[in-house]
């Protein structure tokens, strides 16, 4: 099976740039997963066909609903729009050395030297205990300062080298720089002092209020082309925004459609899928009752069981692709190419394929057919070699509902680093490929 490179389609290239474009800018508008709600919502509000449920701002379900909705099924494209990052604790605020600092607790799984000393931006909400909502941006606008965890110099970090990566910058010395300016005539903690007035008059925010918040440390730097030939993106976060992105474009551009086209954007992948907003909660059987009401069919368990029978989903999330320096991680012969398409996972999971849901033969061969009548270019991908370590994805909380499910989005270079990369040329296919199976 040969792996050949999107590029060589010399009449898509052209189309593949500008396609490019408007992912860049969703990129630099959206960092978390609030944001994405929000910019989602005002994405499908164009159309008025959408109904469209916002789960606690931070999740979210659009479909366009159809009355042959029991005879027919959906077909569902989940994606995730969680991603690593580094939360700040409930009390967060102290000072040493004369520098306020911010302890943190990082989200999702991360090599953890890779966030020292970068730029990072804040971004959340701070509820008071009225429960107002003030939503927090700092570090986006080339006029606001941003936050660092320095890191230590080379000149000193004798001892600290000879630890093992793992345990090199250890979870609680991810404390992020603050500030460092003392209030006048306070003798104790003067610099944090001088913080929590700062908190006070320019955000209205008390040092009670951050445990009531939502505050997340990403970097702050935008999403930018790569290589001379600007063929790939670095930005903060592909996993998952990029099949965030190439689903929501692909259902604002739906024409036609057999089954009720659908998308889901799912919070907390990252962490095992927990939580009120993640794959593992009522979120999707909750949502098809919605869809059965708007169309005037009883929304009574079984017929929610009968349009699930008849569903079929993509998983929609990120595989990873082949590093050229690091190649010895992958089964060259079953992994993907940066560049050749869209992946299509069978399976993840470790050791045996456990904790993955493994799609049916019948569902690959009916999802092949309609990638190739599409033209969709697309390719085989695996998570890593056998035994060596794996990963998951929401396919399988799907699947235990009942749904056909397999996992299909672009490969990834330095995936959960603060700069991961993806093609220009596999984001165009994916959307490609989430429009043709909506629209099959
Ligand atoms: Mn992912
Ligand atoms: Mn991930």
């Amino acid at each position: 099976m040969d792996k050949i490179s999107v590029w060589k389609d010399v009449d898509n290239r052209k189309k593949i740039l500008k396609f490019a474009e408007g992912y860049i800018a969703f990129l630099n508008k959206n960092k978390t997963e609030r944001e994405i709600v929000k910019s989602s919502i005002e994405m499908l509000s164009k159309d008025k066909g959408f109904l469209v449920k916002n789960i606690k701002n931070k999740a979210l379900v659009a479909a366009k609903p159809s009355k042959d909705i029991l005879d027919k099924g959906m077909r569902i494209i989940a994606s995730h729009i969680d991603s690593p990052r580094i939360d700040l604790k409930p009390t967060p605020l102290y000072e040493k050395q004369d520098l306020v600092l911010l302890k943190t607790h990082y989200y999702g799984s991360i090599r953890k030297y890779q966030w020292l000393s970068i730029p990072l931006a804040i971004h959340g909400v701070v509820v008071t205990e009225a429960g107002k909502v003030k939503e927090i941006v700092i570090g986006e606008d080339d006029k606001d300062p941003v936050f660092t965890i320095p890191d230590l110099l080379p000149h000193l970090s004798k001892k600290q080298d000879e630890k093992k990566i793992k345990e090199f910058a250890e979870g609680e010395e991810l404390n992020v720089l603050f500030g460092s300016i003392p209030k006048a005539d306070e003798k104790e903690d003067p610099a944090l002092k001088n913080i929590l007035d700062l908190l006070k008059g320019k955000y209205g925010i008390l040092e009670e209020d951050l445990i009531s918040a939502e505050l997340e440390l990403v970097p702050s730097w935008k999403a930018r082309s790569i290589g001379l030939d600007e063929s790939l993106i670095g930005a903060y976060a592909h996993d998952d925004r990029v099949c965030a992105y190439a689903s929501l474009k692909a259902i604002l551009s739906v024409e036609k459609f057999q089954k009720v086209p659908a998308i889901i954007l799912f919070d907390k992948e990252e962490i095992g899928s927990e939580g009120n907003t993640g794959a593992r909660s009522e979120i999707v059987s909750d949502f098809i009752m919605d869809v059965l009401k708007s169309v005037d069919v009883v929304p009574a368990y079984r017929n929610i069981r009968r349009v699930i029978e008849k569903s079929s989903v993509i998983s929609a999330d990120v595989n990873v692709g082949i590093h050229p320096t690091y190649p010895e991680v992958l089964d060259e012969y079953n992994a993907a190419k940066i560049g050749s398409g869209l992946v299509l996972t069978k399976y993840t999971g470790v050791k045996g394929k456990a904790g993955s849901s493994d799609a049916s033969a019948e569902f690959v061969a009916e999802l092949r057919s309609i990638y190739n009548k599409a033209g969709v270019r697309w390719q085989i991908g695996e998570l890593g070699k056998v035994d060596l370590g794996g990963g998951g994805t929401v396919a399988k909380f799907l699947a235990q509902l009942g749904f056909q499910v397999i996992d299909s989005g672009p490969p990834v270079l330095a995936m959960h680093s603060p700069f991961e990369i993806v093609s220009k040329g596999d984001l165009f296919h994916t959307y490609r490929g989430y429009k043709a199976f909506l629209e099959a």
